[in-house]
Parts: C-alpha cells; sequence; structure tokens
C-alpha cells in the first residue's frame, strides 16, 4: 500500500536536492530577484517552492514574498512577463507566466483572522520574518531571499521537515483561532507529503474541530480534493476521523466506523472503505489521468448508505438492502453541500448507484440485454464503474477474489465483443423520431416519445434489428396500446 511510512530525511541529501533544484531556477531567481533589488524592494521565494525545493519535487509553480505592494510588483513585472493577471490583487498577489514558469508574488502580509467573517483580512507586513510568521506550518514558513540567496527560517522550518513532521509556528490554538481552515490543511499536508502531524497539532484540532463551521463550504471542499488526490490520502482522512473534524466536514465516513456489530460477524464498513480507496488508486492509470477525484471520492462514498440501511433479520444475519440507492441519495446532499459541481455530483452519484449491480452477474448469467443496461446506464462512468467494482472486493478469501476477478474479466470481455459489433455506447432505436411519426402517421408529441422508448427497450433485449422487423414490432406495439 502507498501508507508505508517514508524512510526520515537526511540533511544532507536536502541540500545536495536543494542546489539541483537551485540550479534549474537560477536563471528566473536571479533575474527577479535583481528587479526587485534594484527597485530598492525584498523579493524571497517563500512556502510551498522552497518546501518542495527541498523534498525535490518542486514544480514549475513558484511563490515569492515581497515588500513591494501589488501596483508596484505589477510596474516591476510588466515587460518581463509573458503574461499577467491581477485577480487577487485584493489579496496582495500579482500573477504572471514567464516561460514555463507560474509566477505568483504576494505583499507581505500580517493578517489576522476575523472568526466571524468568512474573508480574511489583509493588512499589509512591513518585514518577512513577520509574513512567516502568520503562515500555517513550520515547513510552510522557509523562504529563500533573492538576488543573494539568504535562507531564512525563524521557525526551525527544516528541522520538522527532516522529522516528517506538521508543526504550527506559534501555538496551534492561536493559529487555528486565527484561521479554522489551516486544521484541514494539516490534513491535506499529511496526505499529500506523507507527514506527521505534531501532537500538540493533533490535540488542538482535536479541541477546536467546530469550529471548522465558519469556513466556507468552497475552502472546506478544495482542502477535501487535494486530500484525497494525494498520494496517502488515508493518512489524511484518519486524521480527519481522529480529530472529529469529520463529523464536520464529512460525516458519512466516520459513521461507517460505528458499522461493527458486536458479533464481529461483519467487516468493519470503514477499513473495508479504506481498502476499496486504495485498491481504486492502484488502477487509475486505466484512466491515464493521474489521480481521478470522481473514482477515488465514489469509493469512499460507495457504502455510506450502509448505516440507515443494516437490519438484523431472524438468525441474526445483517443486511443492507437498498444501500446503493440510499447511498447515492447521502452522496448526492453531501456533494452539494460541499459545492460540488452538477456534473461531479452525477457521476459519482451514479458510480455509488451502480456499484451494486454487477453482483448479479454470477459466472456470467447476464444474457446480452443486461449486459447493454450495464453499460447504457454506466454511460460515460463505464470505466470508473469496472474500477469501483473491481476495487470493491476486499475479501481474504483467496478463491473466492479470484472467482470475482474472473467474472468481471468475462463481463469486460462481453462489453468488448457486444460493443465492437453494435457500437454499444450510442445505444438508439432501429427506427428515429422522424420514421416513427411517417409509420404511425401522427404527429410530433408525447406518443412519439412513448414509441420511441419502446424502441430503445426492444432493442436493448434483442440488440440490432432491420428496419422491417422494428416496424412490424412498433405497428404491433400501436395497435395493442388503449
Ligand atoms: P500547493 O500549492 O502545492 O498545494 P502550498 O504550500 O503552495 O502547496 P498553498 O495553498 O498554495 O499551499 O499556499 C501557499 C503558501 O501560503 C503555503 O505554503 C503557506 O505558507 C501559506 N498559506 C496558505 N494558506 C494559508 C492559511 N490558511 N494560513 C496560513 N498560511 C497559509
Ligand atoms: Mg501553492
Amino acid at each position: 500500500m502507498p501508507d508505508a511510512r517514508p524512510s526520515p530525511i537526511l540533511i544532507s541529501d536536502v541540500q545536495e536536492t536543494v542546489a539541483r533544484e537551485l540550479e534549474r531556477i537560477a536563471p528566473l531567481i536571479d533575474d527577479l530577484g535583481a528587479r526587485f533589488r534594484d527597485a530598492g524592494h525584498e523579493l524571497a521565494l517563500v512556502g510551498g517552492p522552497v518546501r518542495d525545493a527541498m523534498l525535490g519535487r518542486l514544480q514549475n509553480d513558484l511563490d515569492f514574498t515581497t515588500s513591494a505592494h501589488p501596483d508596484v510588483t505589477e510596474k516591476l513585472l510588466k515587460g518581463w512577463a509573458d503574461a499577467l493577471w491581477d485577480m487577487g490583487r485584493d489579496f496582495g498577489t500579482i500573477g504572471c507566466r514567464k516561460g514555463e514558469w507560474q509566477v505568483e508574488i504576494t505583499t507581505y502580509r500580517s493578517e489576522k483572522y476575523d472568526a466571524t467573517s468568512r474573508k480574511p483580512d489583509v493588512a499589509y507586513g512591513d518585514s518577512l520574518v513577520g509574513d512567516l510568521g502568520r503562515r500555517d506550518f513550520t515547513v510552510n514558513s522557509m523562504a529563500l531571499t533573492v538576488p543573494d540567496r539568504g535562507f531564512e527560517d525563524p521557525f526551525g522550518g527544516i528541522v520538522d521537515l527532516a522529522a516528517r513532521t506538521l508543526r504550527t509556528p506559534g501555538r496551534p490554538e492561536d493559529s487555528f483561532s486565527d484561521d479554522p481552515l489551516r486544521m484541514m490543511r494539516a490534513a491535506r499536508f499529511a496526505a499529500q507529503l506523507g507527514f506527521d502531524v505534531a501532537p500538540e497539532v493533533v490535540a488542538a484540532m482535536t479541541a477546536m474541530a467546530g469550529r471548522i463551521e465558519i469556513i466556507s463550504a468552497e475552502r472546506v471542499r478544495d482542502e477535501l480534493v487535494k486530500l484525497i488526490c494525494a498520494p496517502y490520502p488515508r493518512r489524511g482522512l484518519l486524521l480527519l476521523v481522529e480529530t472529529g473534524l469529520a463529523s464536520y466536514v464529512l460525516p458519512e465516513l466516520p459513521a461507517l466506523a460505528l458499522e461493527r456489530d458486536e458479533h464481529h460477524r461483519h467487516k468493519d464498513v470503514y477499513e473495508h472503505t479504506l481498502i476499496v480507496l486504495e485498491q481504486s488508486i492502484d488502477q487509475e492509470e486505466r484512466l491515464g489521468n493521474g489521480p481521478d477525484f470522481v473514482s477515488r471520492f465514489a469509493a469512499l462514498m460507495h457504502d455510506v448508505g450502509k448505516p440507515r440501511t443494516r437490519r438484523f433479520e431472524d438468525g441474526g444475519v445483517v443486511t443492507f438492502h437498498h444501500h446503493d440507492v440510499v447511498g447515492a441519495k447521502i452522496t448526492r446532499k453531501r456533494m452539494k453541500a460541499l459545492r460540488f459541481s452538477n456534473d461531479e455530483i452525477d457521476a459519482v452519484a451514479k458510480l455509488v448507484e451502480l456499484h451494486l449491480r454487477f453482483h448479479g452477474y454470477g459466472d456470467g448469467e447476464w444474457t446480452d440485454s443486461a449486459v447493454r443496461r450495464y453499460v447504457r446506464d454506466a454511460g460515460d462512468q463505464l470505466e470508473r464503474l469496472h474500477i469501483l467494482t473491481r476495487a470493491d472486493c476486499t475479501t481474504r478469501n483467496q478463491r473466492k477474489a479470484a472467482r470475482l476477478r474472473k467474472a468481471y474479466d468475462d463481463l469486460e470481455e462481453r462489453i468488448a465483443r457486444l460493443s465492437e459489433e453494435e457500437e454499444l455506447a450510442s445505444i438508439r432505436p432501429d427506427l428515429d423520431g422522424t420514421q416513427i411519426m411517417e409509420i404511425l402517421g401522427i404527429p410530433p408529441g408525447r406518443e412519439v416519445g412513448e414509441a420511441y422508448s419502446f424502441l430503445l427497450e426492444l432493442r436493448m433485449d434483442e440488440g440490432p434489428q432491420s428496419e422491417e422487423d422494428a416496424k412490424a414490432a412498433l405497428l404491433a406495439w400501436w395497435a395493442a396500446r388503449v
């Protein structure tokens, strides 16, 4: 599993990595640094890119902090940058692109977070150290001044980085009072970097979890998405559940942990869910697009209907009838509350709703008609449904697992074969609306729609038909109608 604890980081390795990364960005930071210096301003690479340079995971996004105010920054970038944007101006940020580099330059800040407001109050600061002191974690509070390349690390970020630990620059309680979103960010960075969160920080998160409620759903969602799409999502999710944050932002997840029945006859649905998530991640290359949020979130939500549908039948049998349908409903509601787009909501809910369908397949008992319906109902989520259904097998019984795998291989082969023969993905009735109206001699209206549905059903049940046969069937249906 990708969650194995990474080995400790050696400072000598960090030095080497940084030297290499600096070499790569030297042309840009030297040039830009000189521009600001010549205008009498300070400029420093800060936060994520400094941390990531040390970890050897620096991408092409470079964040800087500066003593210059945004209008001055804008002037200094004009004529140098290839493109410029200022959507962040109210927050002190000017962005630009220079070659392959995305640059964001933000004026020193000394903001306080007003606990009753949803927006941070921006107040410009006057020193680099002051700016670093208001950042979330010590590993994000390091800076490299340019062009002179001075290393600024007032809170011991490099020590915490070597120990793979997330710690706040000041007291965590004060930090989380200023901005409760930082509690989510702790879990997100734990998931992204594979770091531990310092015990006093976990304690503060636990004590203050409820404060997350003042944060807008959009900001919470963005952190949750980053956490779920990270290399170690289990780490972040465990932390959210342990601290109680999940009870506010994703209550369906801790609810699964209550599902263990007294006799331990039923698997712990919570642990099962985390394994399904990891098994789904293992298959993501099928989609060929890197981390896939929809697929991962569907894995996380696929059983959320279980707590509400659990019944204890006679003889100690536990059932979860319709937990797929109920789960899809719960998923929609949660994603709506977190302000996800309708497309994302539809995709995840569809996967949750269909995740059990394959269980009727047995050893290949489905008719071609059932296979067609499966493909049609999955629509553009078919590939993800393959992933989820396969991931949903967490039995330790090797023989059972192998049998399920083989049955699913078989289903996929049948889908491929039928698709080749019939263009399954775009199943349409054998006659179109115009033909229906002509054959029945009726004008556009509800009846044409009904005839169309009838032909579509027929097409699914019987496969493609000749125009003659379809016409005969349509007329028979029409005649039998009252
Ligand atoms: P990435 O961009 O890879 O997700 P990052 O560390 O750059 O990671 P951002 O959210 O882009 O994270 O934030 C940039 C920097 O700004 C952080 O490294 C941190 O120093 C600071 N920061 C961002 N959000 C907060 C916050 N809510 N409270 C305090 N500091 C923050
Ligand atoms: Mg960033």
